[in-house]
């Protein structure tokens, strides 16, 4: 970290910065300037540098280091692969998750499989306790929903992957999904993070509607440093002034992502857009972009769908998109 201090700062003012950064374990380099001194700031971490800029006499405080450590690309330069039986999500593969927005019934969780296993999805989606935003909404089938996802994926040799919404759900989740979905609206849950960082499964962690990608990397972070290292990010979309499309899907967080950790980076256009006929535009996008998966709802019937009917693409579209994509994913060095 670097302070600058501002223009002919006296000297008991640099004195009372370099004791508060030295109380906070920082060993200090100093270098003083015509005009300025700057303070190196090295072998501490602090989350929030505000404080500091607080502090009488500085003009400034910049950060050199990223206050992820186990999240960041130096961290693990290779890449994390996050192995699941012979699926692989951060190789070569661009890893296809495709279900309904919600288990409705058995009928539709079937029909929706069939479609999607039928285009070489490995892992099957499928919500069983749904974050509606009006309590009158469809609320999910809760376990019953994650028996027929099972069942379902299980017949076609697909994973399964589904929302837990709190901690009391672990043991029942655990019996039935492969990779456990940390919703956008819970990133920031870090209880629910904090537990789900004591199990050996892989958590799949929803960027937040209004996160930084910082904090989204924080959140990561959480996961990691309780000890699951198997963790993968979705950039799903982000609040903005527009209102066209349901959410702002962030393409270019995946290259950022990717950059700053090692971590896998899967996108979610469905959610991203809102909008069944932006979907595969964005879709093809996330790839040509380096999205290591993506996450796209798909129902056999949507319009009677009991939730995100109008994101959710048809089989036939499906099948249409994946063509694409089998065509795109090689021209950036992946395969589908
Ligand atoms: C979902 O995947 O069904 C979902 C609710 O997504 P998000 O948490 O991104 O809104
Ligand atoms: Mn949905």
């Amino acid at each position: 970290m670097i302070v600058v201090m501002e223009e002919n700062a006296p000297e008991d003012k640099i004195t009372r910065v370099v004791d508060r950064l030295v109380t906070l374990g920082f060993d200090i380099h100093r270098s003083t300037g015509a005009r300025h001194t700057i303070l190196g700031a090295v072998g501490a971490q602090i989350a929030d540098t505000r404080d500091l800029e607080l502090l009488d006499g500085v003009q400034e405080v910049v950060r050199v280091s990223v206050p992820y450590k186990l999240a960041s690309r130096a961290f693990k330069p290779e890449g994390t692969q996050v192995r699941i039986k012979d699926v692989v999500i951060g190789g070569e593969q661009v890893v296809m998750m495709a279900g309904p927005c919600t288990i409705e019934s058995r009928e539709q969780v079937e029909t929706t499989a069939a479609a999607v296993a039928s285009q070489g999805v490995q892992i099957m989606r499928g919500g069983a306790f749904k974050p509606r935003t009006s309590p009158y909404s469809f609320q999910g089938l809760g376990e019953q929903g994650l028996r027929m996802l099972r069942e379902a994926a299980d017949r076609y040799g697909m994973l399964t992957v589904s929302e837990i919404m709190e901690s009391s759900q672990i043991p029942m989740f655990i019996r039935y999904v492969d990779i456990l979905q940390v919703g956008a609206r819970n990133m920031q849950n870090f209880n629910l993070l904090k537990d789900l960082a004591k199990l050996n499964k892989p958590v799949l962690l929803k960027r937040g509607p209004a996160a930084t990608i910082e904090e989204t990397l924080l959140s990561a972070e959480y996961l990691m440093a309780g000890g699951n290292h198997e963790v993968i990010i979705c950039e799903r979309g982000i609040k903005t002034f527009e209102t066209y499309t349901r959410n702002t899907l962030d393409i270019s967080a995946i290259p950022v992502i990717k950059k700053l950790s090692h971590l896998p980076v899967i996108a979610d256009p469905s959610h991203g857009t809102g909008r069944r006929d932006k979907v595969p535009p964005m879709a093809r996008a996330a790839v040509a972009a380096g999205a290591d998966g993506l996450l796209i709802e798909v129902h056999s019937d949507p319009d009677r769908a009991l939730c995100d009917g109008a994101q959710s693409l048809l089989p036939e579209q499906f099948t249409k998109l994946m063509a694409q994509l089998r065509q795109i994913a090689p021209a950036v060095e992946r395969r589908m």
